[in-house]
């Protein structure tokens, strides 16, 4: 047998890109239509409305063809002027990210320091927003769900936060790995500038992000300064208002997303936000039971989405997903930034079921012995009992 057949799926348990289900894919391998003829305007007409049930928001919403890098950089080049301040979060590495952006177009960008295992600390966003007497900062910044770290934050509380101050600034959040994976209300919290992405837990590969905007956002953009052009909002606006694009949009991939829609609407955002709950709660029984402890410190911030396992000292993680990858076919997230080899995350997102999570939970169970870290064994046996809400005590009892 020839080293590169490695039969059966592969198991791409990323926090992103996820598992595109075969309903997308077959959307978007069909011809390639014209995006300037009538077929593509009702697509275009399909696609925008659909996409503010899954924001929750009677909003525009935008959508470029880029991954989410490029839509955290339309966010600001609209709503913001060269020089202004944009208060963040350190959540970790994507609010790193984020931050550095800032800094390179113009911004003036300060960093509140996190510890990289708690969410977003609203109250320490107040207090410094009631320092801010001049109102210099124009926006404050926040991830959802950090994916580097496995933490999700309140986004209704920076919200609260900001209204508690009596502060202006503008409300930005970073939703490429929540959207459509947890709970999410636009206009209900209060968010001026949604940032999305396709390839989490819309399923679908990447190539395709969001931005969607409240009233304040777009009446921002008609005074901000920050040179534009490909990720102008107006002339988006204006051309999605007529069923079209300013500029080829990335026809195949929203063909793709009308399913996505679809998809997420039959089965109920209720019903997909639980199953991940449910995927993340097993998940986190099999990491007690092996004995690690989770990155996220706080119990009331675990993300729905992935889990980011701490190896404990002199124990090198990127060996662990080595070992999955050669011997289980099975891609797992590596750490990035300060967590690089002390953390493998656990992609539970997307198109996903209970046996593809047990499956996942096995394999990296087996990977653990095959790169001969010490662990305790039955983390497998953990899930299921998490699963099937059911306690291990019957199991224990038969094996003694
Ligand atoms: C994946 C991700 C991004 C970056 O998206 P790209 O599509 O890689 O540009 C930004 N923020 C968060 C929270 C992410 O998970």
């Amino acid at each position: 047998m020839s080293d590169s057949v490695k039969p059966g799926p592969h198991f791409l348990q990323l926090p992103g890109p996820t598992t595109t289900p075969l309903r997308m894919m077959e959307a978007i391998a069909r011809p390639t239509i014209n995006h300037r003829g009538p077929e593509f305007r009702a697509l275009t007409v399909e696609v925008l409305e659909g996409i503010r049930t899954i924001f929750k928001t009677s909003g525009p919403v935008i959508i470029y063809p880029s991954s989410g890098t490029g839509a955290w950089e339309a966010a600001l080049v609209n709503a913001l002027s060269p020089g202004d301040a944009v208060l963040m979060y350190e959540t970790g590495w994507f609010a790193t990210l984020w931050c550095r952006l800032a800094r390179k177009i113009g911004l003036e960008p300060e960093l509140l320091a996190g510890d990289w295992r708690s969410p977003v600390d609203a109250e320490a966003i107040g207090a410094r927003l009631r320092e801010d007497k001049a109102h210099r900062i124009k926006a404050v910044c926040v991830v959802h769900n950090e994916t580097s770290t496995g933490v999700t934050s309140d986004i209704a509380a920076v919200r609260r936060a900001i209204d508690a101050a009596g502060h202006p600034a503008l409300l930005m959040a970073d939703l490429v790995s929540s959207l459509a994976s947890v709970d999410y209300r636009h206009d209900e919290w209060g968010v001026d500038v949604a940032v999305g992405g396709s390839q989490k837990g819309l399923m679908l590969p990447p190539g395709l992000s969001f931005n969607a905007l409240s009233e304040k956002a777009i009446r921002a953009a008609e005074t901000s300064r920050m040179a534009r052009a490909y990720w102008d909002w107006a002339e988006m606006l204006d051309a999605n208002r007529r069923g079209f694009f300013p500029y080829t949009p990335a026809i195949n991939l929203l063909q793709g997303l009308r399913v996505a829609i679809e998809m997420l609407n039959e089965e109920g955002l209720d019903a997909v936000f639980a199953r991940h709950r449910r995927a993340a709660a097993a998940t986190r029984a099999a990491v007690a039971r092996w004995g690690f402890e989770t990155q996220c410190s706080d119990a009331t911030a675990h993300s729905p989405v992935l889990t980011a396992v701490r190896m404990p000292e002199g124990v090198s993680a990127d060996a662990v997903r080595d070992h999955a990858l050669e011997r289980c076919n099975m891609s797992l997230g590596n750490g990035l930034g300060q967590l690089d080899d002390r953390v493998f995350r656990i992609g539970h997102l997307g198109d996903f079921s209970e046996p593809l999570l047990l499956g996942t939970i096995a394999g990296i169970e087996a990977a653990l012995g095959y790169a001969g870290v010490a662990h305790r064994r039955g983390g497998t046996e953990a899930a299921i009992a998490a699963l099937s809400g059911t306690g291990m005590a019957g199991a224990a009892d038969m094996a003694a």
